[in-house]
């Protein structure tokens, strides 16, 4: 316990050091493999991304996303919102998260808003008895959910469909801490320019490299947390964090800071341990 506080604390000193030293935007590549110009025209260029402008300040802020278009309504008026902050209850018994993620070609893509991984068919979860696909992973800096009031340096946010639609979305607290010997790889083959997407053939990546071996949760109802902030979206936050170190954090905070929606009113919801 006191090790985890002492942990917790140089994790926090050494956080406030990294984002003042970002601003000098002086930060060392921690990437050992980096793209080649040649490999990265993979561009497919989505339009629909440049429709509708929306962000993480002023104007274009998250309290102003329900006044965007009409379609974001529910950012203003939705009351089962996410993220929000978890309390630790008594566990429940039951509800397991069991990952079946298998080394697998990916492709990677800064979406504008957070950079994003997106998987092929073949990365199965049983999510409390069900069976979801693995979509994408993408990352918010900082964490959106909060656990006890506490927000991280990054969240990972594991985003799963069933064969009904449903989405189910696992979310992974990130501190600063030893280095993941993964993460450079997908950090080295983000594409320079926005939306344009670079796939990987040949270096497989295996999805399980960002979760921690202990899946207890915190399990609720809620919504996307970017517009149309569309509800009944079952959310899974793991309640062990994954680290990175402080050059990891610091290269991805290069690309984004502020992604993060604040917390939402729980109002008549409860989140459930397990
Ligand atoms: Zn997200």
């Amino acid at each position: 316990m006191k090790k985890i506080l002492i942990l917790a604390i140089s994790c926090s000193f050494l956080w406030s050091c990294s984002s003042s030293k970002k601003k000098t935007k002086k930060v060392a590549k921690p990437i050992v493999k980096k793209a080649t110009k040649a490999k990265e025209p993979v561009a497919k260029k989505d339009k629909t991304k440049h429709q509708v402008h929306w962000g993480y300040t002023g104007a274009h802020g998250p309290s102003h996303w329900g006044a965007i278009k009409p379609e974001f309504a529910t950012c203003k008026d939705g009351k089962a919102q996410s993220p929000v902050n978890l309390t630790w209850h008594k566990p429940e018994k039951g509800g397991t998260l069991k990952f079946g993620y298998i080394p697998t070609r990916y492709s990677i893509v800064d979406n504008g808003h957070a950079i994003q991984v997106d998987f092929p068919e073949g990365q199965k979860a049983m999510i409390h008895g069900h069976e979801y696909q693995l979509l994408q992973v993408h990352f918010h800096a900082v964490s959106e959910h909060t656990i006890g009031g506490k927000s991280y340096p990054a969240e990972a946010h594991f985003v799963h469909k069933n064969k009904e639609g449903g989405l189910a979305v696992v979310g992974v607290m990130i501190i600063e801490g030893e280095k993941n010997e993964f993460i450079d790889q997908l950090w080295g083959k983000i594409p320079s320019k926005k939306h344009q997407k670079l796939m990987d053939d040949k270096t497989p990546f295996n999805p399980m490299a960002l979760l921690p071996s202990i899946k207890t949760h915190y399990h609720y109802k809620g919504s996307l947390t970017t517009p149309p902030c569309t509800e009944g979206v079952m959310w899974y936050v793991l309640n062990t964090p994954i680290s990175m170190s402080q050059m990891q954090l610091a290269y991805f905070n290069t690309y984004y800071t502020k992604t993060n929606r604040p917390v939402q009113p729980l109002n008549n919801r409860k989140a459930i341990n397990y």
